[in-house]
């Protein structure tokens, strides 16, 4: 698959938003507009005017719209999700090679407020990812007790956890007792003598 280096960007924002949701995280991470200013500041979202309170109401709403992306049942319920949060906010590809990074396509309206912004990236980069025909990267943290999503950028789509760090120290743990179970069960019922 061809990823640009700005859709993976987009979508390492794409990521760090819907983790930031309550059901995910436990409690709000975007309560407010200094908890949304600075997440604008961590992901490096420039072209922005100054975010208000409409701004953080806006941002979680269009967060659930885009999980509900990630968790569509097809790549047709998916697609049209994408369509509506797009044709929603005028987006208006148009070239660029801002901040020394090479040319490529910013589709947010000059100046538009952050979740429309937000909707036009983050909505283009997901459809880059149906037409690609890759919806299964979108994926979902398998731990357990881990409602945290990811996208599964390896070569061979084999990543199952988020990266969290006690999802991939969890995991490395109970992969290991797995084999040293297996290994003891092994052990019990013993070598068959005399067969
Ligand atoms: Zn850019
Ligand atoms: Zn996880």
């Amino acid at each position: 698959m061809l990823i640009t280096h700005d859709t993976e960007c987009a979508l390492g924002i794409l990521v760090e938003l819907l983790n930031t949701a309550p059901e995910v995280a436990g409690e709000e991470q975007l309560p407010d507009v200094a908890a949304v200013d600075a997440f604008v500041v961590r992901c490096d979202i420039g072209e922005l005017d100054a975010v208000g309170p409409d701004d953080v109401t806006a941002v979680q709403r269009l967060r659930g719209q885009l999980r509900e992306v990630f968790t569509a049942p097809s790549t047709e319920a998916a697609a049209e999700l994408v369509n509506s949060l797009v044709a929603a906010v005028n987006a208006t590809p148009r070239l660029t090679n801002h901040d020394g990074h090479g040319w490529h396509m910013h589709y947010f309206a000059p100046h538009a407020a952050l979740a429309d912004h937000l909707a036009a990236e983050l909505g283009m980069a997901l459809g880059l990812i149906l037409m690609a025909g890759e919806r299964e990267r979108l994926r979902r943290c398998e731990a357990p007790d881990c409602a945290r999503v990811f996208v599964d950028l390896s070569r061979n789509r084999s990543r199952r956890y988020c990266d969290s760090r006690t999802c991939g120290n969890r995991m490395h743990v109970a992969a290991y007792r797995a084999r040293q179970r297996s290994a003891a069960d092994a052990e019990d019922q013993g070598v068959p003598v005399g067969a």
